[in-house]
């Protein structure tokens, strides 16, 4: 085992369920949403890359998720095999998604 698909966590149901419901809350792509372009996404990508040894951790931790489309994961997935660390970015947008949710779950109140 090298690396976390390998470990076969995208194929626990846990992931796939939170996956699903994920996708529901943000259907849009976050990174072309920030310049205005609104992209169905299609993958959703922990926002702190998922290592064999953070995993559990952050693996299904609803603030470390953001949804993306093709192109934008690519890039992500580009950046992360140079910049893998827990970033100031990273933090930022984590904390900018826990309050998205935090508006979403009290909007439905
Ligand atoms: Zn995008």
């Amino acid at each position: 085992m090298t690396d976390v698909s390998q470990a076969g966590f995208y194929n626990t149901s846990a992931w796939k369920k939170l996956r699903n419901v994920f996708i529901k809350t943000y259907p849009l792509c976050k990174d072309c949403e920030k310049q205005d372009r609104l992209v169905p996404a299609k993958y959703v990508d922990h926002i702190v890359p998922l290592t064999l040894e953070n995993f559990w951790e952050y693996g299904l931790d609803w603030n470390n998720l953001q949804s993306l489309c093709a192109k934008c994961h690519q890039k992500k997935t580009n950046r992360s095999k140079t910049n893998s660390k827990y970033s100031a970015t990273n933090l930022q947008r984590g904390k900018e998604l826990q309050n998205k949710f935090n508006d979403f779950t009290n909007g439905n109140k």
